[in-house]
């Protein structure tokens, strides 16, 4: 279903242009308007749901299907070394335009797109209980 004043859903719909990249009957791939780098496009389910936990998985696997192939063509087409995928759910997490979007960043070596990636420490105990918690909450 689409939400009235939800940007994704009016470009899923067509009430607002994009470049397209690729169709089918519930998903829809897209050049991002502020790319990070030159071909990054998004990739969306064309009903709403704001994050990847609340989408169906029959509707999610649609839509990481077009993330692998459109990734696979980003490549062939600009012969970057690698890409990443991403996809940003709530607000702390950076997510802007709340439709589930996955974000495909093309990606060459040396380039700055992500200059910083802090790997943080976790004792084993901390571990083991931190595991614990969320195995419970499946
Ligand atoms: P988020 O921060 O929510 O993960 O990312 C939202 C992305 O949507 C951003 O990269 C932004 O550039 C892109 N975006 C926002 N509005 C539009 C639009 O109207 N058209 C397109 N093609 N991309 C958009
Ligand atoms: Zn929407």
């Amino acid at each position: 279903m689409a939400l009235q004043d939800c940007i994704f859903c009016k470009i899923a719909t067509g009430q607002i242009p994009c470049h397209k990249i690729y169709e089918n009957d519930s998903v829809l791939a897209f050049l991002d308007i502020g790319p990070l780098s030159e071909g990054h496009t998004l990739v969306i389910p064309k009903a709403h749901f704001e994050k990847l936990d609340q989408c169906p998985p029959e509707i999610l696997s649609g839509v990481i299907q077009v993330v692998g192939n459109v990734s696979r063509a980003i490549v062939s087409a600009l012969g970057c070394d690698g890409y990443n995928v991403l996809c940003n759910n709530g607000m702390a997490a950076g997510q802007e335009v709340h439709h589930i979007h996955f974000h495909v960043i093309p990606r060459t070596s040396g380039d700055d797109v992500f200059t910083e990636w802090k790997s943080g420490s976790c004792s084993k105990d901390q571990a083991e209980l931190l595991a614990n918690r969320i195995t419970q909450n499946l």
